[in-house]
């Protein structure tokens, strides 16, 4: 796919590893994310020279503290430079951390027809060989090119879609996988090869969805994760519903299973008009099926990304 670079690409920075330094070039983990603003990421990859750029500083954050309320504030300013008939797509530089829910959360409140490409790192800038600027360098040449659409994850040479990218690994520069389905395209030597359709979603319910987020995230339904575990003995449900819990992900055993204990308090919870739904935590497969009289499964989506979904869910509802 040839490159275009004749619209203009605008680069939101929300923090991250990949805007990290450490005191010492040989530190990869005792690093603080960050750091250094977007306009300094661009400017460290001269190749980038070649695309007409707008950076943007929208928060400086580790993405494990990723929050409610910065999801509220990216979502109206990708919108928003979407909206620009000069923007031909955005990149989002971010932690690696909660890339995959930021991914899932664009993907479902934009159903975007513009490429929203996100990137991260997992090397500090400072570090003696940092990933930042190649994946950046990377997620600018699949917003430039001609055909790419939708929210996309690009890392180490990969482009992954919002239903399939996950983190994987904690260390290594190569920690993100896309499940069975695998990538959409790869990015090699400045080239985009797509392997497959880009992600598309429904745009009827991310206007409604766009609609719903505009309340104060105070208000957003609470949704929460629970993980079925040997010894598991459920009391955390009625907790977290006396917490004001709207929707429960259960992070099940294999394909969604369930501890009895944790079930029958899930039960409970369903009786009282609590939203159950069973992923996995098994690192790929989902869940597969829906057996009579199982609780309601979140099929592919991991229990991090179920969260997400469901919360959309009930925001539709209310
Ligand atoms: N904790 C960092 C973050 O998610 C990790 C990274 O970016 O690699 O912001």
């Amino acid at each position: 796919m040839p490159s275009n670079s004749s619209g203009h690409i605008v680069i939101l920075g929300t923090g991250g590893t990949i805007a990290g330094t450490a005191a010492a070039a040989a530190d990869n983990v005792g690093y603080q994310a960050g750091q250094l603003g977007v306009a300094q990421l661009v400017a460290a990859v001269p190749a980038l020279a070649a695309h007409a750029l707008e950076a943007r500083q929208l928060a400086q954050v580790d993405s494990k503290d990723m929050s409610h309320a910065l999801w509220q504030q990216l979502a109206a300013a990708v919108a928003e430079e979407l909206a620009r008939e000069d923007v031909q797509a955005v990149v989002v530089t971010h932690g690696t951390d909660t890339l995959e829910e930021t991914a899932w959360f664009l993907h479902r409140v934009l159903a975007a027809t513009k490429p929203v490409v996100l990137t991260a790192a997992m090397r500090p800038a400072s570090a003696l060989m940092p990933d930042g600027p190649q994946n950046l360098l990377d997620a600018v040449t699949v917003a430039a090119t001609p055909g790419t659409r939708g929210v996309l994850c690009v890392l180490a040479g990969r482009v992954l879609g919002p239903e399939d990218v996950r983190k994987v690994h904690g260390y290594r520069v190569d920690a993100f996988a896309a499940d069975e389905a695998g990538p959409v395209a790869l990015v090699q030597e400045g080239q985009v090869r797509a392997l497959r359709a880009w992600p598309q979603a429904d745009p009827g319910e991310a206007a409604a969805l766009q609609v719903a987020m505009q309340r104060p995230v105070a208000q957003w339904p609470r949704v929460d994760i629970v993980t079925s575990h040997a010894g598991c003995d459920g009391a955390l449900v009625p907790a977290l519903v006396a917490l004001g819990s709207r929707g429960l992900v259960a992070e099940g055993t294999g394909n969604g299973t369930l501890h009895a204990a944790l079930e029958v308090a899930l039960r409970v919870a369903q009786a009282q008009g609590v939203a159950v739904w069973r992923a996995s935590r098994c690192w790929a497969g989902g869940v597969v099926g829906q057996p009579e009289g199982a609780l309601p499964s979140a099929g592919v989506l991991t229990p991090a990304k179920a969260r997400v979904e469901l919360m959309l869910q009930l925001m539709l509802r209310a």
